[in-house]
């Protein structure tokens, strides 16, 4: 059919995507696609739904080391164009090879091109399918925007919505041993009567002090899925506002569930994605130490970490992209595909800032004069 497709390309030279996986609705023949609303597997023409399998054996821990060391010696396949040959009505057009949503233009079928991950030495272990459906992220969204005190008043009138993009991101898990030493010191708190002079007049204060006391001590602290997104295009911050995801229901890797659902593949290798764990495990091990440390107030520690027997995985979780435009200015917000938990940034009003602020100064300057006021008396 349509002899001009065909004319474009000469498929001898041109790549065929040939891992493109598509599924036909076994009741009607029309196209499947995964539903968030039913968390099932179905058919947007004749109802017919099934359940996606929640297996997780595939979903196992790999040595850290070995794939830093195995990853840049893979040849990995380079990203280009590639002829697209569609199940469903036979026509063919190129595509980006490491795009992971294919939809025919001609006959709307959605594929998930499964070549995509090829690209990369790692395959994705696991998957969250969906749970929060368009609708539900629209409404979190519309119940976010009218929260807070200090934004605009007319925020929730004028914010106008961007279109909401459901995307499977592609994310890092590592887990390490650790042994930690710390040295420190802790400061506890003493009170000493002093007598000092007022308005002429001779009175008694106390007078904190601080007496210092130089510690040391270990721990051992084991880190179990320390998530890090392996997109450079989404910032970790905004990532973590959203968290946490319940990995307990990660199943198996199935492009099935990715059907009809944009996806993306990693650009963030795995030992760079494990430098950003290193930091947040090395953030959590100084507060760890530091409740050892104890005291009233604490100078000076110190924390030598050693990690071993790091491990990773590769998943893929899902979530709402998008952003809203107010007064000219776009404001972009992220919301947990899984959870609904919403994050992202809001316009602050100045008018009511320095309302709180006046509010503030006037509370405290009635607390003074009332002082004053009942000593005077
Ligand atoms: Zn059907
Ligand atoms: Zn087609």
């Amino acid at each position: 059919m349509q002899g001009w497709v065909h004319n474009r390309f000469n498929l001898e030279e041109d790549k065929i995507i040939e891992k493109a996986y598509s599924f036909p609705c076994p009741s009607c023949g029309g196209k499947l696609g995964y539903s968030a609303e039913k968390q099932k597997i179905a058919c947007s023409y004749c109802g017919y739904a099934e359940d996606y399998s929640r297996a997780n054996d595939e979903l196992i821990e790999n040595p850290l080391e070995e794939a830093v060391l195995a990853a840049p010696k893979q040849v990995v396949e380079e990203i280009g164009k590639k002829v697209f040959n569609c199940s469903g009505c036979g026509s063919k057009f190129m595509v980006e090879s490491d795009k992971v949503k294919v939809s025919c233009g001609f006959c709307g079928s959605d594929n998930v091109n499964v070549e995509a991950f090829d690209h990369q030495y790692i395959k994705p272990a696991g998957i969250i399918p969906f749970q929060i459906s368009k609708a539900k992220a629209t409404s979190q969204f519309e119940t976010w925007i009218k929260r807070g005190w200090f934004h605009p008043s007319k925020l929730k009138r004028l914010a106008v919505m961007e279109d909401l993009h459901g995307i499977y991101i592609p994310f890092w898990t590592y887990d390490a041993m650790t042994d930690s030493n710390w040295q420190g010191q802790a400061g506890y708190h003493y009170y000493e009567t002093q007598r000092v002079r007022v308005n002429g007049q001779w009175q008694q204060q106390q007078v904190q002090k601080t007496r210092w006391k130089s510690k040391s001590g270990s721990l051992r602290h084991f880190f179990d899925d320390i998530l890090v997104v392996a997109s450079h295009g989404l910032d970790q911050n905004d990532i973590n506002r959203i968290f946490p995801y319940k990995l307990d229901q990660v199943v198996n890797f199935d492009p099935k569930l990715m059907l009809g659902w944009e996806g993306e593949i990693y650009d963030v290798e795995v030992d760079e994605g494990y430098q950003r764990a290193d930091k947040i495990m090395d953030r959590r091990l100084y507060d760890l130490c530091s409740v050892q440390l104890g005291g009233d107030t604490q100078r000076g520690l110190h924390v030598q970490s050693k990690k071993y027997l790091k491990t990773f995985k590769h998943i893929i979780l899902p979530l709402w992209i998008s952003s809203y435009r107010y007064q000219n200015k776009i404001y972009h917000f992220t919301i947990n595909g899984q959870t609904g938990q919403i994050g992202g940034k809001k316009p602050i009003s100045p008018y009511k800032v320095a309302i709180a602020i006046l509010a503030f100064i006037l509370i405290i300057l009635g607390v003074v004069l009332l002082a004053e006021f009942l000593k005077n008396r």
